[in-house]
């Protein structure tokens, strides 16, 4: 349940036509803030008159949801840090206007992570705004975020309020969700940022992929997904199911295992690649 949503609050004041370049937003949970902001990029990109679930039609949301578009930039820290490379690369990527969208939009992640130079590198930047570009910082601590920053954005609050089935449902939105881009976009997993841009912790890996493997173990008992949308043109052979989830269990058990979890996702794209050669 939503305590402040404020970016209801930016969606509603947006279409007022009143808003601003960059946004610090201070969350206590920077997954379900990125999704919330996500939103609010659909609904001022959207050709088609955003609504909810807008992606089951709309091609650009569609794009939007699964980070494939140009115009779209979500950062999140290389490391335990945000590099002043990654901020360099955004302000040189949106140096052009967008082609598919109306805004150019850039999203960093754990921005208390920005380095003192990242930081430095992107203030020209935030202080002569082009009027087509949207930023946001999302942050769990808006007072370790350098001064100079906070000065130039709109600061705003949004906070959720943690329910017991909370966790469970997000880690199974986004399993649902990377599962359909195993089946249905087997490009997309060249590139493990593709696959998995959320910036996840150990532990929060650990929940997605063994969401995942409870996901295909219902697939192979009942030879469908049940209840979600994914839908029947997905159906894939027990043999290939099979192939799968045994790369998705061999990869949970190196993130438990503290495995380097970014040699671990890029031989989990590879492989998942391989199984539809
Ligand atoms: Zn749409």
């Amino acid at each position: 349940m939503v305590v402040a949503n404020s970016i209801e609050r930016l969606i509603a004041n947006f279409s007022n036509g009143k808003y601003s370049h960059a946004f610090l937003v201070e969350t206590n949970n920077i997954e379900k803030c990125l999704k919330d902001i996500k939103k609010f990029i659909k609904v001022i990109n959207c050709p088609n008159n955003y609504k909810e679930n807008c992606n089951a039609n709309c091609n650009l949301c569609k794009l939007i949801d699964i980070d494939n578009l140009p115009s779209i930039i979500t950062i999140v820290p290389d490391g335990n840090s945000i590099k002043k490379n990654q901020l360099l690369e955004v302000q040189k990527k949106f140096s052009t206007k967008p082609v598919f969208t109306k805004f150019n939009t850039y999203i960093v992640c754990n921005s208390e992570l920005m380095t003192e130079s990242s930081a430095n590198s992107i203030l020209k930047f935030l202080e002569e705004p082009e009027e087509n570009i949207i930023g946001f910082f999302i942050t769990i601590n808006k007072e370790s975020i350098l001064e100079t920053i906070k000065s130039r954005c709109e600061i705003i609050k949004n906070y959720y309020e943690e329910g017991p089935n909370d966790n469970d449902n997000f880690y199974t939105d986004i399993a649902y969700e990377y599962i359909f881009k195993i089946f249905t976009k087997r490009n997309l997993l060249i590139n493990k940022d593709f696959m998995l841009p959320l910036g996840f912790n150990r532990t929060q890996y650990e929940s997605l992929f063994n969401k995942m493997v409870q996901i295909y173990i219902i697939r192979l008992k009942e030879n469908y997904f049940p209840g979600n949308n994914l839908n029947d043109s997905l159906n894939i052979s027990n043999n290939l199911a099979i192939k799968q989830l045994r790369i998705i269990e061999k990869t949970l058990q190196g993130i438990s295992a503290n495995g380097n979890i970014e040699l671990l996702l890029d031989k989990f794209v590879i492989e998942m690649r391989k199984t539809h050669d």
